[in-house]
């Protein structure tokens, strides 16, 4: 098999990416180790327990994508505040929507969903799908890649973009070197009800022990019901996931100063070790990463897969300049051009949750004070408050031409 791309990956990212590229007359083969088939959707089904918190820019994409309509037909929630506030101190924070005339600050959707709805489009679209296809090995043959997949098929092809997650067996096989380290912390992510309602609010406290969100969420427009993404350190895990469901909700209610009230029930609970990992290049001659295969980053700020998109709307507007100026798309100056534009952004987003994280997990009294006052101060400040906004919806920075209204 030979194709002018061959993307490795049909998650959010890699999915997104394909659609992108769609209609630029390139050959293009989306590779993926699983079935890559659309499962019927319930509505009343429970929820899946991974979730993204997608912002505007995302929506955005999606929509340009023709995938938005595929996420509204399943199941999505908007959220138009953010209250985020220090659980050892006094400090809070309050974000509107409003304050910046915008509609909402995003849409808490099942990753699921996402997939599903980009796999509806994929399963319409010109783009070649190879599902079933696991990449084992990988070398250099001439100026083009020697992709060997687990049943021993082969698919060669110049260009080549990483979009298989953050444990990326490209990245690997490639030899691209990364920056990684542990953030001695899992994260327990489930969905639970509450006695109140979520108010169309995204909540986070911050513990000594790590960041606690509850993400609004609605099953058939009851609108008690919340993902929550619970970051401790790998013993509280271990003892949190133990409990029994009646422990667990008690537990969590505690920890969330029960401001939706007591936490009624909660569906079978997840628990993920978190680790940073940047690769320390984005590209290489006929070589691409994106997404998580490119950057993981703490759930704390809900911007993973939001990085990943804006990283996939960038490529593709690279690679369709550079083929439609007549060049070639896997020269490593064409790819630069990629990197240069979200490295910066992806670093800077991941740094800021890396200070996040440092300033809520210490005792050292300053700090505490700093970060109390902190809040406090931005709370009051319009324009500041405006400023974290913005960077919530994802529109500021280099923007791709897909996130632009
Ligand atoms: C607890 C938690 C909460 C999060 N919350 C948010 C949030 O609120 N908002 C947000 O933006 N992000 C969030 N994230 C991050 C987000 O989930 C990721 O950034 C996103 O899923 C990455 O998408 P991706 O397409 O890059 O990779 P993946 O979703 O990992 O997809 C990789 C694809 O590659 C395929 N693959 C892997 N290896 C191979 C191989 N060898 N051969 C062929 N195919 C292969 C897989 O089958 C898969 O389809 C969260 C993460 C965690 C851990």
């Amino acid at each position: 098999m030979h194709a002018d791309l061959v993307i490795v990956g049909a998650g959010m990212v890699g999915s997104a990416l394909a659609l992108a590229l769609e209609g630029s007359g390139l050959e293009i083969l989306l590779v993926d180790g699983s079935p890559l088939s659309v499962r019927p959707f319930d509505r009343t089904a429970a929820f899946e327990p991974r979730v993204s918190a997608l912002s505007e820019a995302s929506r955005r994409i999606l929509q340009r994508l023709h995938a938005w309509d595929g996420i509204l037909a399943r199941r999505s929630e908007p959220y138009r505040e953010m209250q985020v506030w220090d659980g050892s101190g006094t400090g809070q924070i309050h974000f509107s929507a409003a304050s910046v005339h915008a509609e909402v600050l995003g849409h808490i959707v099942e990753n699921r969903v996402v997939q599903d709805a980009l796999l509806e489009r994929l399963h319409d679209s010109t783009i070649g799908l190879l599902p079933g296809a696991r990449l084992e090995q990988l070398r250099h043959s001439g100026e083009d890649w020697l992709l060997t997949l687990a049943d021993g098929r082969e698919i060669r092809t110049p260009l080549l973009v990483a979009a298989d997650g953050a444990n990326s067996a490209v990245r690997r096989l490639a030899g691209c070197a990364t920056r990684e380290w542990d953030y001695l912390h899992h994260a327990i992510v489930t969905s639970v009800r509450c006695a109140k309602p979520h108010l169309a609010t995204a909540w986070q406290r911050f513990t000594d022990d790590g960041p606690l969100a509850f993400l609004p969420l609605s099953l058939e427009g009851d609108r008690h019901w919340c993902s929550i993404v619970w970051s401790v350190t790998p013993e509280q895990a271990e003892r949190l996931m133990a409990l029994d469901d009646d422990g667990f909700c008690a537990a969590l209610g505690r920890a969330f100063e029960e401001r939706l009230g007591p936490v009624e029930k909660a569906d079978p609970r997840l628990c993920i070790p978190l680790r940073q990992r940047h690769a320390k290049r984005y590209v290489e001659p006929g070589l691409a990463l994106i997404g998580d295969a490119a950057h993981t980053i703490h759930p704390l700020a809900g911007q993973g897969v939001n990085l990943g998109f804006l990283d996939a709307a960038t490529l593709a507007e690279v690679l369709l300049h550079a083929h439609e100026r007549g060049e070639r798309i896997a020269d490593e100056r064409v790819l630069s051009r990629y990197e240069r534009r979200r490295m910066p952004h992806n670093l800077a987003m991941m740094a800021a949750m890396e200070g996040f994280e440092r300033l809520f997990q210490t005792d050292a009294l300053p700090l505490r004070w700093l970060r109390n006052a902190g809040l406090s101060l931005v709370d009051r400040h319009h324009e500041a408050k405006g400023v974290f906004v913005r960077q919530a919806l994802g529109l500021s920075g280099d923007l791709p031409e897909l996130a632009r209204v």
